[in-house]
């Protein structure tokens, strides 16, 4: 997100700005929301992290059998996961009355060795 005041770009879950210190949406807990990504724990490429990517922001590596969770401003963002394969891009949307999401990651075989594949995207 970028900042209101002085336009710098902050990141996803940035509660004041860096540059000028004027409070972001995120300050506000009423327009906070959470993403929840959670990938299914399967003996199959058990080894192979995938990265997660909010809005061009690594939010870090999920591992088998694990969640990433980060709280964000509600509104349209952008998740992407990244293998050795084609990145898997998805927009998700959260709003006043579907704040938080949860992402049901299932790795599948791709043509070097495994990919992220969503399988359930659940609004709540
Ligand atoms: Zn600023």
């Amino acid at each position: 997100m970028y900042c209101l005041e002085c336009g710098i770009k902050l990141d996803f879950n940035a509660k004041f700005c860096c540059n000028c210190g004027k409070p972001t949406p995120m300050s506000d807990e009423n327009k906070v929301g959470r993403i929840n990504i959670i990938r299914e724990k399967k003996m199959f490429a058990f080894a192979i992290s995938f990265s997660v990517y909010v809005d061009d922001t690594l939010l870090g590596y999920l591992k088998n059998g694990t969640e990433l969770s980060t709280d964000i401003v509600i509104g349209p963002h952008k998740i992407v996961l990244k293998s050795t394969e084609k990145d898997v891009i998805q927009d998700i949307l959260l709003t006043e009355e579907k704040k938080e999401v949860d992402i049901t990651i299932e790795p599948k075989m791709g043509l070097v060795a495994a990919k992220p594949q969503i399988k359930e995207i659940n609004y709540k």
